[in-house]
């Protein structure tokens, strides 16, 4: 098998019988034609096809240390600084193609499947199958190009109550039994982004588990193809209306879905099950393995992108309607940019101090990393506000496509130009201004970003539980009992 092309993707896709409810529709196929998600598996289609591009096919993707054949960058399992640097480029790439606005690219997924896999002595402490069962499963969904989804958190019925204690324990997805080669989880986890459409869902830990024998059911790691018997994704309502491109400029495009996923006693065989009723093992899941790591690596990538794309269209928002002479105006860009600054000095610092893992895989350095995923869900709530700020009323004189070419056209030509577009070229760029600050598409990326990798308040928690503040609480303390 080698790297996927489009049309493969959507070929898959269509013989695939997930089950999804969206808007009081039970589906099982038909996803590639369903209006909720038909732009959004083509937007994907092309990350595909891009793997076969001249322009692109070198950095997307590597030969199979199995068959030789081209398959995606993300699955490389870095030696050297220059494998580390080509996967940071094929990121890049990949997030460049949607400005950042989709989250659930295979290379983020990818990257934790590598690190999970090149740690599988880590996997055979319990058993030796396990660690079978994650170098198989990862050259399956490599060799496959396979799109995965992941899906962590409990229900949020009840914060005050672990996930384990909710509704008696019904609620959290748990085993319920195990037969001869596997087991049946029945509950729920709260969200997948790209579940609908995604070809695997990975049903990782999340939540720190306590490590009591209560939590045993709780405890596993599986991954099961999405269309897997009992298996139901409750889909949120579509941002994408089926609008032109024009109108809807990202919802139109990336609006990558998230739904509800439900176990309705699926039975997920023992070779598809990474660790199982280990709560320790599970808390370490992530850094125990370095995964988290590689994961990082590749929303650093992510956020950059999405971060150019903010600089760029603040740019052309200001400039339109001139008001980059004002200080508080280029306050923001100033803003902006020392977000990007920082987000690429961080990443060159991580890759700069990378070194081989215990695995013998080179890992980008933590501390750079950690602080990119701690700066971003806050730094990125400022994008959408200052867009609003800049905008203004601009951001409601915005007509459709069908208004810039009807019979408003010479009304919106003389009354909506800007100091350097003509009318139906100024309302383009301020929907997409809206687009990205204040429709529902806008508002769900700024809450992507707050929460897609856990809530930053409970990591800032953790963040600094972690790091080691004594040598400069020491200084401090020697410089106050110096002699006076
Ligand atoms: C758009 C979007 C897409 C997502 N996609 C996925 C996905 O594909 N897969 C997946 O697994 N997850 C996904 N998530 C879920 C994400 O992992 C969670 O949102 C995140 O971990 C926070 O958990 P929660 O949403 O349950 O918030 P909650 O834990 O319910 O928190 C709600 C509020 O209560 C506070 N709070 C709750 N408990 C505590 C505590 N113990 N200490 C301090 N404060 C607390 C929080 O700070 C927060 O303000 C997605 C989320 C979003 C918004």
């Amino acid at each position: 098998m080698t790297a996927r092309t489009g049309a493969e993707f959507l070929d898959r896709l269509s013989t695939t019988r997930t089950h999804v409810e969206i808007q009081g529709e039970t589906l099982k196929g038909g996803i590639p034609d369903h209006p909720a998600f038909k732009n959004v598996v083509r937007t994907y289609a092309a990350l595909f096809d891009r793997q076969h591009d001249p322009e692109y096919r070198n950095v997307l993707t590597y030969p199979s240390p199995t068959t030789g054949d081209p398959v995606a960058t993300s699955f490389l399992i870095p030696r050297t600084r220059e494998d580390l640097a080509k996967r940071a480029q094929a990121f890049k790439l990949t997030a460049d193609a949607s400005f950042g606005m989709l989250g659930r690219t295979g290379d983020y997924l990818n990257s934790a499947l590598m690190a999970l896999a090149s740690a599988r002595t880590w996997f055979a402490q319990t058993d030796e199958n396990f660690a079978d069962n994650i170098t198989r499963y990862y050259e399956q969904v490599r060799e496959q190009d396979l799109l995965c989804t992941h899906t962590l958190i409990p229900p949020q019925a009840n914060r005050a109550q672990p996930g384990g204690q909710q509704a008696g324990g019904a609620l959290m997805a748990h085993i319920v039994r195990e037969d001869d080669n596997g087991i049946v989880v029945r509950g729920a986890r709260m969200l997948a982004t790209i579940g609908p459409f995604a070809d695997e869902l990975l049903v990782f830990p999340s939540t720190v588990l306590r490590g009591t024998p209560e939590d045993k059911p709780y405890s596993f790691a599986f991954a099961i193809p999405t269309d897997t018997s009992g298996l139901r994704f409750i889909a949120r309502e579509p941002f994408d209306y089926g609008r032109t491109h024009f109108d809807h400029p990202l919802g139109s495009r990336f609006d990558e879905s998230d739904a509800v996923v439900v176990f309705d006693d699926v039975h997920v065989p023992y070779e598809r099950c990474f660790t199982l009723g280990d709560p320790e093992l599970c808390n370490g899941f992530y850094t125990a393995t370095d995964a988290l790591y590689h994961m990082t690596h590749q929303v650093v990538a992510r956020t950059t992108a999405k971060t150019e794309f903010i600089l760029g269209l603040t740019t052309l928002l200001t400039d339109a309607i001139g008001i980059g002479q004002f200080q508080h105006v280029q306050a923001d860009l100033a803003e902006i940019i020392t977000t990007l600054e920082t987000l690429r000095a961080l990443n060159r610092a991580a890759e700069a101090d990378a070194s081989a893992n215990a695995y013998d895989v080179m890992t980008p350095a933590w501390a750079p990393l950690n602080a990119a995923r701690n700066l971003y869900p806050r730094l990125y709530q400022r994008f959408p506000e200052i867009l609003r700020k800049l905008g203004a009323s601009g951001l409601m004189a915005t007509p459709t496509e069908a208004d810039v070419t009807g019979p408003a056209a010479a009304d919106i030509d003389q009354y909506l130009q800007a100091a350097t577009l003509a009318g139906r070229d100024r309302v383009r760029l301020f929907r997409l201004v809206w687009d990205a600050c204040a429709s529902a598409f806008a508002s769900r990326q700024a809450l992507y970003e707050y929460y897609f990798f856990g809530d930053p308040v409970r990591m800032a928690t953790a963040y600094q539980a972690s790091y080691d503040k004594a040598p400069y609480a020491d200084r401090v303390r020697a410089f106050l009992t110096e002699p006076d």
